[in-house]
Protein backbone atom coordinates (compact mmCIF):
# COMPACT_ATOMS: atom_id res chain seq x y z
CA UNK A 1 0.00 0.00 0.00
CA UNK A 2 1.40 3.37 -0.82
CA UNK A 3 1.85 6.13 1.35
CA UNK A 4 -0.23 9.36 0.49
CA UNK A 5 0.15 12.67 0.84
CA UNK A 6 -1.58 16.09 0.37
CA UNK A 7 1.26 18.86 0.03
CA UNK A 8 0.67 22.30 0.79
CA UNK A 9 2.46 23.65 -2.61
CA UNK A 10 -0.87 24.69 -4.56
CA UNK A 11 -0.44 28.30 -5.23
CA UNK A 12 2.34 28.91 -3.09
CA UNK A 13 3.50 32.71 -3.52
CA UNK A 14 6.87 32.46 -0.95
CA UNK A 15 8.51 30.43 -3.66
CA UNK A 16 6.37 28.99 -6.88
CA UNK A 17 8.87 26.72 -8.20
CA UNK A 18 9.09 24.45 -5.42
CA UNK A 19 5.25 22.63 -6.98
CA UNK A 20 7.32 21.83 -9.97
CA UNK A 21 9.88 20.15 -7.84
CA UNK A 22 7.49 18.31 -5.74
CA UNK A 23 5.64 17.17 -8.94
CA UNK A 24 8.56 15.73 -10.43
CA UNK A 25 9.17 13.99 -7.24
CA UNK A 26 6.19 11.59 -7.90
CA UNK A 27 7.38 10.54 -10.89
CA UNK A 28 10.53 8.92 -8.88
CA UNK A 29 9.24 7.69 -5.38
CA UNK A 30 7.73 4.27 -5.24
CA UNK A 31 6.59 3.98 -1.84
CA UNK A 32 5.05 7.73 -0.87
CA UNK A 33 2.93 9.40 -3.34
CA UNK A 34 1.90 12.63 -3.07
CA UNK A 35 -1.76 12.63 -4.03
CA UNK A 36 -2.80 16.21 -4.25
CA UNK A 37 -1.38 19.95 -3.66
CA UNK A 38 -3.07 21.67 -1.73
CA UNK A 39 -4.12 25.82 -1.14
CA UNK A 40 -6.19 28.43 -1.86
CA UNK A 41 -6.56 32.33 -2.72
CA UNK A 42 -7.35 35.07 -0.13
CA UNK A 43 -11.55 34.43 -0.33
CA UNK A 44 -14.20 34.63 1.96
CA UNK A 45 -14.99 31.17 2.12
CA UNK A 46 -11.08 30.45 2.57
CA UNK A 47 -9.86 28.90 6.21
CA UNK A 48 -7.60 27.17 8.11
CA UNK A 49 -4.37 29.68 7.50
CA UNK A 50 -4.47 32.78 6.45
CA UNK A 51 -3.38 33.38 2.65
CA UNK A 52 -2.51 37.12 1.51
CA UNK A 53 -1.59 36.60 -1.68
CA UNK A 54 -2.35 38.67 -4.49
CA UNK A 55 -4.64 36.57 -7.03
CA UNK A 56 -3.14 35.85 -10.36
CA UNK A 57 -5.90 33.47 -12.39
CA UNK A 58 -3.75 33.03 -15.35
CA UNK A 59 -0.97 31.17 -12.89
CA UNK A 60 -3.96 29.64 -11.38
CA UNK A 61 -5.48 28.09 -13.84
CA UNK A 62 -1.95 26.90 -15.42
CA UNK A 63 -0.72 25.37 -11.75
CA UNK A 64 -4.19 23.16 -12.02
CA UNK A 65 -3.38 22.12 -14.94
CA UNK A 66 0.27 21.05 -14.98
CA UNK A 67 -0.91 19.45 -11.33
CA UNK A 68 -3.62 17.13 -13.02
CA UNK A 69 -1.88 16.24 -16.02
CA UNK A 70 0.29 14.31 -14.04
CA UNK A 71 -1.99 12.63 -12.63
CA UNK A 72 -1.50 14.24 -8.71
CA UNK A 73 -5.14 16.28 -7.47
CA UNK A 74 -5.63 19.63 -6.63
CA UNK A 75 -7.83 20.45 -3.26
CA UNK A 76 -9.12 24.12 -2.51
CA UNK A 77 -9.27 24.94 1.47
CA UNK A 78 -12.90 26.33 1.67
CA UNK A 79 -12.61 25.59 5.50
CA UNK A 80 -13.80 28.51 7.12
CA UNK A 81 -16.39 27.13 9.65
CA UNK A 82 -18.72 29.81 10.06
CA UNK A 83 -19.90 31.48 6.68
CA UNK A 84 -22.87 33.83 5.47
CA UNK A 85 -25.00 33.39 2.67
CA UNK A 86 -23.32 35.39 1.03
CA UNK A 87 -19.94 34.07 1.68
CA UNK A 88 -20.91 31.34 -0.40
CA UNK A 89 -21.72 32.61 -3.25
CA UNK A 90 -18.70 34.94 -3.19
CA UNK A 91 -17.20 35.48 -6.72
CA UNK A 92 -13.69 35.19 -6.16
CA UNK A 93 -14.45 31.78 -4.25
CA UNK A 94 -16.91 30.23 -6.83
CA UNK A 95 -14.81 30.59 -9.60
CA UNK A 96 -11.44 28.94 -7.72
CA UNK A 97 -14.13 26.27 -7.39
CA UNK A 98 -15.49 25.96 -10.92
CA UNK A 99 -12.08 25.58 -12.01
CA UNK A 100 -11.43 22.70 -10.41
CA UNK A 101 -14.69 20.45 -11.31
CA UNK A 102 -13.17 18.66 -13.74
CA UNK A 103 -14.40 15.15 -14.44
CA UNK A 104 -10.54 13.58 -13.48
CA UNK A 105 -11.38 11.93 -10.02
CA UNK A 106 -8.53 14.11 -8.51
CA UNK A 107 -9.46 17.04 -7.11
CA UNK A 108 -11.40 17.86 -3.72
CA UNK A 109 -12.53 20.70 -1.61
CA UNK A 110 -11.28 20.49 2.59
CA UNK A 111 -14.75 21.87 4.06
CA UNK A 112 -15.86 22.28 7.27
CA UNK A 113 -19.28 23.65 6.62
CA UNK A 114 -22.42 21.88 5.52
CA UNK A 115 -24.11 24.88 4.00
CA UNK A 116 -21.33 25.24 1.81
CA UNK A 117 -20.95 21.47 0.96
CA UNK A 118 -24.51 21.53 -0.13
CA UNK A 119 -23.80 24.59 -2.76
CA UNK A 120 -20.82 22.53 -3.71
CA UNK A 121 -22.26 19.23 -4.41
CA UNK A 122 -25.23 20.93 -6.21
CA UNK A 123 -22.71 23.54 -8.50
CA UNK A 124 -19.59 21.58 -8.72
CA UNK A 125 -20.46 18.00 -8.73
CA UNK A 126 -17.18 16.13 -10.14
CA UNK A 127 -14.82 17.95 -6.84
CA UNK A 128 -14.63 15.07 -4.02
CA UNK A 129 -15.09 16.69 -0.43
CA UNK A 130 -13.39 16.33 2.71
CA UNK A 131 -14.35 17.20 5.89
CA UNK A 132 -11.29 19.64 7.24
CA UNK A 133 -9.46 19.08 10.67
CA UNK A 134 -10.40 22.86 11.20
CA UNK A 135 -14.14 21.82 11.92
CA UNK A 136 -13.21 18.73 13.96
CA UNK A 137 -10.88 20.58 16.31
CA UNK A 138 -13.03 23.47 16.89
CA UNK A 139 -16.20 21.59 17.28
CA UNK A 140 -14.86 18.96 20.09
CA UNK A 141 -10.92 20.34 20.77
CA UNK A 142 -10.37 17.89 23.78
CA UNK A 143 -12.63 14.61 23.17
CA UNK A 144 -14.02 12.57 20.04
CA UNK A 145 -16.82 10.14 20.58
CA UNK A 146 -16.69 7.60 17.51
CA UNK A 147 -20.10 7.97 16.79
CA UNK A 148 -19.20 11.95 16.03
CA UNK A 149 -17.01 10.99 13.25
CA UNK A 150 -19.22 8.01 11.95
CA UNK A 151 -21.80 10.32 11.49
CA UNK A 152 -19.14 13.05 9.48
CA UNK A 153 -18.44 9.82 7.49
CA UNK A 154 -22.16 9.42 6.19
CA UNK A 155 -22.08 13.28 4.55
CA UNK A 156 -18.33 13.61 3.27
CA UNK A 157 -16.45 11.11 1.13
CA UNK A 158 -13.10 11.63 3.46
CA UNK A 159 -12.73 12.99 6.52
CA UNK A 160 -9.84 14.21 8.05
CA UNK A 161 -9.24 13.24 11.75
CA UNK A 162 -7.65 14.64 15.01
CA UNK A 163 -3.72 13.65 15.23
CA UNK A 164 -4.22 12.93 18.30
CA UNK A 165 -7.19 9.88 17.76
CA UNK A 166 -4.72 8.21 15.40
CA UNK A 167 -2.40 7.03 18.32
CA UNK A 168 -5.33 5.34 19.65
CA UNK A 169 -5.23 2.46 17.01
CA UNK A 170 -8.12 0.37 18.70
CA UNK A 171 -10.24 3.60 18.92
CA UNK A 172 -9.67 4.38 15.11
CA UNK A 173 -10.02 1.09 13.45
CA UNK A 174 -13.52 1.04 14.70
CA UNK A 175 -13.76 3.57 11.27
CA UNK A 176 -13.50 3.26 7.63
CA UNK A 177 -9.95 3.97 7.27
CA UNK A 178 -9.41 4.09 3.67
CA UNK A 179 -11.78 7.40 4.25
CA UNK A 180 -9.78 9.00 6.74
CA UNK A 181 -6.77 11.17 6.42
CA UNK A 182 -4.85 12.50 9.27
CA UNK A 183 -2.18 15.75 9.55
CA UNK A 184 1.43 13.92 10.25
CA UNK A 185 2.97 17.35 11.70
CA UNK A 186 0.63 19.24 13.41
CA UNK A 187 1.19 22.11 15.19
CA UNK A 188 -0.45 21.88 18.54
CA UNK A 189 -0.11 19.93 20.94
CA UNK A 190 -2.50 16.69 21.81
CA UNK A 191 -6.26 17.65 22.43
CA UNK A 192 -5.27 21.38 22.96
CA UNK A 193 -8.21 23.64 23.94
CA UNK A 194 -7.56 26.51 22.40
CA UNK A 195 -8.43 25.17 18.98
CA UNK A 196 -11.87 27.18 18.94
CA UNK A 197 -9.71 30.60 19.30
CA UNK A 198 -6.61 29.79 17.39
CA UNK A 199 -9.92 29.69 14.64
CA UNK A 200 -11.08 32.76 15.94
CA UNK A 201 -7.90 34.70 15.48
CA UNK A 202 -7.23 33.16 12.05
CA UNK A 203 -10.61 34.20 10.92
CA UNK A 204 -10.10 37.76 12.66
CA UNK A 205 -7.06 37.87 10.20
CA UNK A 206 -8.26 36.62 7.07
CA UNK A 207 -11.08 39.32 7.26
CA UNK A 208 -8.80 42.29 8.14
CA UNK A 209 -6.89 41.52 5.10
CA UNK A 210 -9.79 40.91 2.66
CA UNK A 211 -11.49 44.40 3.70
CA UNK A 212 -8.37 46.41 3.79
CA UNK A 213 -5.42 44.57 1.68
CA UNK A 214 -3.08 44.88 4.55
CA UNK A 215 -0.04 42.49 3.01
CA UNK A 216 1.46 41.95 6.80
CA UNK A 217 -0.51 39.22 8.68
CA UNK A 218 0.41 38.20 11.95
CA UNK A 219 1.87 34.27 11.65
CA UNK A 220 -0.29 31.81 13.40
CA UNK A 221 1.39 30.15 16.82
CA UNK A 222 -0.67 27.80 18.86
CA UNK A 223 -0.51 29.80 22.28
CA UNK A 224 -1.39 27.05 24.76
CA UNK A 225 0.97 28.24 27.34
CA UNK A 226 1.82 25.35 29.24
CA UNK A 227 1.43 23.17 26.37
CA UNK A 228 2.23 18.88 27.05
CA UNK A 229 5.80 18.01 26.05
CA UNK A 230 4.87 15.23 23.30
CA UNK A 231 3.99 16.51 20.44
CA UNK A 232 1.66 15.54 17.11
CA UNK A 233 4.34 14.62 14.45
CA UNK A 234 3.75 10.84 13.28
CA UNK A 235 6.86 8.84 13.72
CA UNK A 236 8.42 5.50 11.22
CA UNK A 237 6.50 2.91 13.42
CA UNK A 238 2.90 5.26 13.62
CA UNK A 239 2.69 5.13 9.86
CA UNK A 240 3.56 1.41 9.99
CA UNK A 241 1.04 0.92 12.69
CA UNK A 242 -1.55 3.18 10.33
CA UNK A 243 -0.54 1.43 7.34
CA UNK A 244 -1.77 -1.63 8.76
CA UNK A 245 -5.06 -1.16 9.41
CA UNK A 246 -5.73 0.48 5.95
CA UNK A 247 -5.12 3.91 6.89
CA UNK A 248 -2.70 5.16 4.38
CA UNK A 249 -3.59 8.95 3.62
CA UNK A 250 -2.04 12.12 5.24
CA UNK A 251 -1.42 15.87 5.26
CA UNK A 252 1.45 18.09 5.85
CA UNK A 253 0.55 21.66 7.33
CA UNK A 254 2.13 24.62 6.62
CA UNK A 255 1.12 26.83 4.34
CA UNK A 256 1.46 29.64 5.90
CA UNK A 257 5.35 29.05 6.57
CA UNK A 258 7.97 30.77 4.07
CA UNK A 259 10.39 27.60 4.74
CA UNK A 260 7.68 24.50 4.59
CA UNK A 261 9.65 23.03 1.99
CA UNK A 262 11.87 21.77 4.78
CA UNK A 263 9.17 19.84 6.34
CA UNK A 264 7.77 18.24 3.22
CA UNK A 265 11.51 17.04 2.36
CA UNK A 266 11.73 15.89 5.98
CA UNK A 267 8.55 13.99 5.95
CA UNK A 268 8.88 12.64 2.01
ZN1 LIG B 1 -3.09 25.05 20.05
Amino acid sequence: MNILFGVPLFYYRYNPQLLYKYIKYNEKSTEKKIRYFYGNIACACQGGRNVNFPINWKVIEKEIKDINDNGIGVYITMSKCVLTKEDILDENSNRMMSLINVDNGLNGFIVSNDELSKHMHEKYPFVKQKMSQIRVATENPTYRPIEYYKKLLESYEEVCVDTADVFNLDYIKQLDCSRLEVVCNHSCPPNCPFRPEHQNFIIEQQNKYLKNNIYKIEPFECFYKNRPKENMILTTKNYKDLLNIGFNKFKISGRHDPNVDKKIELIL
